[in-house]
């Protein structure tokens, strides 16, 4: 299963404030070619990139959440760390994990409205996560485990 996805394709834009974009871009990309939702995910996030301590903890919520719903990573690792790049970011930014792969008009009420604050409803009801974060084992992209190290995500960014 071939994973070549063309940074061109993505978006034209290589300004630095959109790195981000483009780094969750890479996984929506992927994510739509699963999940029927995905015409509606778009990007999100103009940060620089999220601090140390938040990426850490985006990390082990990611993992301890995937064993407690019983789901696993995508089997393209770089796809599992730009979108706990994007909560760190969001955590960084707005004070929760607000879901990274979706466009909001106003990133401040939804967060105070909660649907999706990682996780999200659709994921807490449905196990739907469109980010690709969490796949569940029938999901063609589900890799073997629920683990990433932080070597691993930071390694996937600098190669973005
Ligand atoms: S569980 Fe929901 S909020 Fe979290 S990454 Fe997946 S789609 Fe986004």
């Amino acid at each position: 299963m071939s994973f070549a996805i063309s940074q061109t394709s993505l978006t034209a834009r290589s300004s630095s404030a959109f790195t981000s974009s483009v780094r969750v871009n890479r996984a929506t990309r992927m994510a739509s070619r699963h999940s029927s939702s995905s015409s509606k995910v778009s990007l999100v996030t103009k940060c620089e990139g999220p601090t140390a301590k938040n990426l850490e903890i985006m990390r082990k919520f990611s993992e301890q959440y995937a064993r407690s719903s019983g789901t696993k990573f995508c089997m393209d690792k770089s796809v599992t760390a730009v979108v706990i790049q994007g909560l760190a970011e969001h955590k960084d930014t707005l004070g929760s994990p607000l879901c990274p792969c979706r466009h909001y008009d106003d990133k401040e009420a939804e967060v105070k409205a909660g649907f999706w604050n990682c996780p999200c409803i659709p994921m807490r009801e449905r196990k739907e996560c469109h980010c690709m974060l969490f796949l569940t084992d029938d999901n063609d992209f589900a890799g073997d485990d629920s683990t990433i190290t932080i070597e691993e995500i930071n390694e996937a960014i600098e190669d973005m």
